[in-house]
């Protein structure tokens, strides 16, 4: 193992408070929050379970950077929204697109710096 390696290698977390390990070396069984996304689970209620550390220079600041993962065992199904929760959601956006002005739908979100439509903003201003 590379003195680099070396250093994020903490499979028991004595060095850094959770088990570590270095880029490409962690276990199997514990995943990042994407990976668990791209099997369809979630974290669920646990927490961070353990990390990946990496020296990086890229992102702009150079330095340590950490992936944090956790335990497929404890994941759970990602949660698909029920219809109602749709509905919901599909009646918050339309009150966005509603114009106080003209009440009407307008098709777009109102910008909410103008708090109306484009048109009755153009209104207003002539
Ligand atoms: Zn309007």
């Amino acid at each position: 193992m590379s003195r680099i390696r070396a250093r994020f290698w903490d499979p028991t977390g004595q060095r850094y408070g959770i088990p570590t390990y270095p880029w490409r070396m962690a276990p199997p069984h514990l995943l990042t929050k994407r990976q668990l996304a791209a099997e369809g689970l979630r974290p669920g209620g646990q927490g961070v379970q353990a990390q990946i550390l990496w020296s990086s220079t890229r992102h702009g600041a150079p330095g340590v950077r950490a992936a944090y993962l956790y335990y497929r065992r404890f994941a759970l199904p990602k949660r698909t929204p029920s219809p109602a929760q749709l509905a919901a959601l599909a009646k918050a956006t339309a009150a966005r697109r509603t114009c106080p002005g003209c009440r009407t739908d307008v098709g777009y979100v109102l910008p909410r710096h103008l708090g109306t439509c484009l048109d009755c903003a153009r209104g207003v201003a002539a």
